[in-house]
């Protein structure tokens, strides 16, 4: 149902407070399946409201408004209603007794201010506020429905939980909405959706929204339905099939992050981490401390920034760093071995790369990163072109690294690509 949001006060057009209302309205409505066609927010003048109205009553089936209800005189979307619905204002008896019987619980009569604000357009319908004194309105005209809100962020969200979403809902006027995340890594957006693009059309009551952000790109599954079973229903479809369809690239289906999806299979095999950093500067020990009870599967991590911790702490050998230089493949390798041999964990994870933006060269460019994942009798070695920025590439670095843990945790293969024409894996029976 085509919807709109109208937002009334001068303090949203001075920046002075930010309009939170039209973000919940919008989430909220939207979960609900209707379809938002537009937003407006205007000052407190009475013509500027009268004119977003009109507007939106002209186009919109739905059109939910929220602010100037209040007892001041700066308050005026009531008077603006009456003019555009054609009915004067009278006084509501029930939210006078409302108002009157909270005054009187606090020995007060009821101020004039106050009892203006129990005065609604003659052909609204009053909609009891639980939270506060003005009460919403419902208006309706040639099957378009019309709310106004108070502008209390608390007062409006009471009312269109109580009131406004089971209203919707119960008329039959709202689809069911269900969402479902995939996560995917090593993809870029172009190539998921040239693989997704031909199943995700016909698939019904789906959309497909790529989300890219800095680890990856997720995908937001949404299903439709006339109840949440239908809708549903139709989500967990596309789910499955989308992600099938991308296979091992996939590595949540749902909110989880990476460090909590390598965190959990490690629990579930009862096996142990340890890491060694040098370009992430414990980044990846950070990410995996983040979730509670990590302590049972990640031993710690070790920052060898400088090639003479490498040495000493990693035992990684002077000649290997001489032969090759601390970005390497074998350097790496003898991290990963080094770590996990001191720590004695199953696992032994390192990252060694040009974060940037200085230090790169024509041989070993700005972005390459090398990760290793060591565990006994087998080293596995990733070569990766991460790009450029400093920041971009610590990140892209540190999800690379544990989602190599992911796959062998998941006995997937290590030796092919994982998709990316960037990322070139290189095995080495106990390289180290
Ligand atoms: P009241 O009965 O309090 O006068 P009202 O319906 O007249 O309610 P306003 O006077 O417009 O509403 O706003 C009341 C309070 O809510 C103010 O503090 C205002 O800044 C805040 N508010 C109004 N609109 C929004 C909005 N869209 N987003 C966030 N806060 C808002
Ligand atoms: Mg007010």
């Amino acid at each position: 149902m085509k919807t709109e949001i109208i937002t009334i006060g001068d303090e949203l057009l001075n920046g002075s407070r930010t309009d939170t209302n039209a973000a919940y309205l919008a989430l909220h409505l939207s979960a609900l399946g209707a379809e938002i066609s537009r937003m407006t927010s205007v000052g407190d003048g009475q013509p500027a409201i009268e004119e977003a109205l009109r507007e939106a009553l002209s186009c919109a089936e739905l059109v939910v408004v929220t602010g100037g209800l209040g007892p001041t005189a700066d308050d005026r979307t009531k008077q603006a209603l009456a003019r555009i619905f054609g009915c004067d204002l009278v006084l509501d008896e029930e939210a006078l007794e409302t108002v009157s019987a909270s005054f009187a619980r606090r020995g007060a009569g009821v101020p004039e201010s106050n009892a203006a604000q129990c005065m609604i357009p003659e052909c609204a319908r009053p909609i009891e506020n639980k939270v506060g004194s003005a009460p919403g309105l419902l208006m309706e005209r040639e099957g378009r429905l019309l709310f106004a809100l108070p502008g209390v962020p608390a007062e409006m969200r009471g009312i269109f939980e109580n009131y406004i979403a089971p209203f919707l809902e119960g008329r039959g006027l709202v689809r069911s909405k269900e969402e479902r995340i995939i996560r995917v890594l090593h993809l870029a957006e172009s190539e998921i959706a040239d693989r997704v693009h031909g199943i995700a059309r016909r698939l019904a009551r789906v959309e497909v929204a790529y989300l890219p952000h800095a680890d990856g790109v997720d995908l937001k599954i949404t299903g439709r339905g006339e109840s949440r079973v239908q809708a549903a229903r139709a989500a967990d479809r596309a789910q499955e099939r989308i992600a099938d369809l991308l296979g091992d690239a996939v590595y949540a289906r749902g909110n989880e992050s990476i460090e909590r999806v390598v965190g959990y299979l490690l629990s579930m095999q009862g096996k142990t981490l340890a890491v060694a950093e040098s370009c992430t500067g414990g980044r990846v020990a950070w990410q995996l401390t983040r979730t509670p009870g990590s302590s049972e599967y990640f031993a710690g991590g070790i920052v060898a920034y400088s090639n003479d911790l490498k040495k000493r702490i990693l035992h990684v050998k002077a000649a290997t760093l001489k032969t090759h230089g601390a970005v390497s493949a074998e350097v790496a390798g003898e991290m990963a071995t080094g770590v996990k041999d001191r720590a004695k964990t199953d696992y032994g994870l390192s990252i060694t790369g040009v974060a940037g933006p200085g230090g790169g060269s024509s041989e070993k460019p700005v972005g390459l990163v090398y990760v290793a994942l060591a565990r006994k009798g087998k080293t596995v070695v990733w070569r990766l072109l991460l790009g450029r920025g400093r920041d971009r590439v610590r990140r892209r670095a540190a999800v690379a690294a544990l989602d190599l843990v992911r796959r062998d945790l998941l006995s997937l293969p290590l030796s092919e690509p994982p998709a990316a024409s960037s990322v070139v894996p290189k095995t080495g029976e106990g390289a180290a």
